[in-house]
């Protein structure tokens, strides 16, 4: 089974929709089936990167910064 930050370390590429192995998607799939934390962390950083490609000109890099930095504060309370 992945661990939580393993998950996270691929979560962008699975955002992205990189070409990931099937293992590694399978294990990511199964562990996000058991864990609330790092489907909710997919969930965050899924919407800032659909919000992000939308407003690609509009976005200000503090903000998506304070975004991050919150995201990975709540990843890291559990
Ligand atoms: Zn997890």
């Amino acid at each position: 089974m992945l661990k939580c930050d393993q998950v996270v370390a691929r979560a962008d590429a699975l955002v992205d929709g990189e070409s990931l192995s099937f293992r590694e998607r399978w294990a990511l799939r199964l562990h996000l089936l058991v864990c609330h934390h790092c489907r909710r962390y997919l969930r965050q950083l899924r919407m800032l990167v659909t919000s992000l490609r939308r407003n690609e000109e509009t976005v200000d890099p503090a903000t998506v910064e304070q975004v991050l930095h919150r995201i990975d504060r709540e990843q890291n309370s559990h």
